[in-house]
């Protein structure tokens, strides 16, 4: 595996895989990573020649009180899970070669951001939109993978490529779970061992709106969240923040489920603020 912080390498490395005529895979990443990093990366040695990661903990995207400081960083033993995964090349730049600077021209997320994580989170989508921006100028065309997890995020680096003509595909990644339902996630190390018990209520939420969609056919999405909100209030440990039934394009918050829907939720167990989403696609009658 050949790892660079240099920008301007990165950049080359990339170039020079496309010119052997090797199709570039890149997945962004802020390292810690674990179980679904490891699959995306995997799909991504399947599906394309030269498979590039990055590890840059992103400050723009953090707000005051957030965990910048806290996020775990663990480069050697991410090194070691990327390249057992099937990773080439590993973009791990300083926060100093990013950004020498605060930036002063930015991305905005615009109005994908107002809904959901974006309410609760002030400038982490626009953050999330710089920094991304800037790591596919780098990395060039290419095929990037991102997330379902992440799934606003998602829809915002759709909308990001196409509106600025970016060179870039991307690449959805399904959720990958721990056993018992709870999505993979490098803040689940926040958990003690109790809210980690606690923790996969988020998911049986959305089991039980994506089950009160496609099995009992319920329409009127207030009643799809009041089953959600059911599940996830009876666990003292979670403060819910959103349980929601949204169109997957804009996200708006649905009143009527007539098409596929994606529930989404976001609480807080103890220390870890968690999020998850699931697709939900009523039966044809
Ligand atoms: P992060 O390192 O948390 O910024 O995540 C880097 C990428 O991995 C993003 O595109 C995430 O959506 C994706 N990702 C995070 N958790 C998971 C998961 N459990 N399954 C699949 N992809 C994930």
């Amino acid at each position: 595996v050949i790892v660079t912080e240099e920008p301007e390498h990165f950049r080359r490395l990339m170039d020079d895989a496309r010119s052997s005529g090797r199709a570039v895979g890149f997945h962004p990443t802020m390292g810690a990573l674990h179980g679904g990093h490891r699959a995306n990366i995997r799909q991504m040695a399947a599906e394309c020649g030269t498979v590039a990661i990055s590890i840059f903990v992103n400050p723009l995207q953090f707000g005051p009180g957030e965990d910048f400081s806290s996020y775990p960083r663990q480069l050697d033993a991410d090194l070691a899970t990327a390249e057992q995964a099937g990773a080439e090349v590993v973009f791990v730049p300083a926060p100093d070669a990013m950004f020498p600077s605060p930036p002063l021209v930015t991305v905005r997320a615009g109005a994908l951001a107002d809904h959901w994580e974006g309410r609760r989170r002030p400038g982490h989508f626009d953050g999330v939109a710089t920094v991304v921006t800037k790591l596919l100028a780098l990395a060039g065309p290419c095929h990037a993978y991102f997330g379902e997890k992440d799934y606003q995020q998602l829809v915002i680096v759709r909308r990001l490529v196409t509106d600025l003509s970016l060179p870039v595909v991307v690449v959805a990644c399904p959720t990958v779970r721990e056993t018992d339902g709870l999505a993979m996630s490098s803040r689940n190390r926040y958990l003690s061992e109790a809210e980690r018990a606690a923790s996969p209520v988020l998911y049986w939420s959305l089991l039980a709106g994506k089950r009160a969609i496609e099995e009992k056919r319920v329409t009127d999405a207030a009643r799809v969240e009041e089953e959600m909100l059911a599940v996830a209030g009876a666990e003292p440990l979670l403060q819910l923040e959103y349980a929601a039934a949204v169109d997957p394009a804009t996200l708006a918050q649905l009143s009527t489920v007539d098409g596929t829907a994606r529930l989404m939720v976001a609480g807080r167990v103890g220390g870890a603020r968690l999020i998850d989403n699931v697709s939900a696609e009523p039966q044809e009658a």
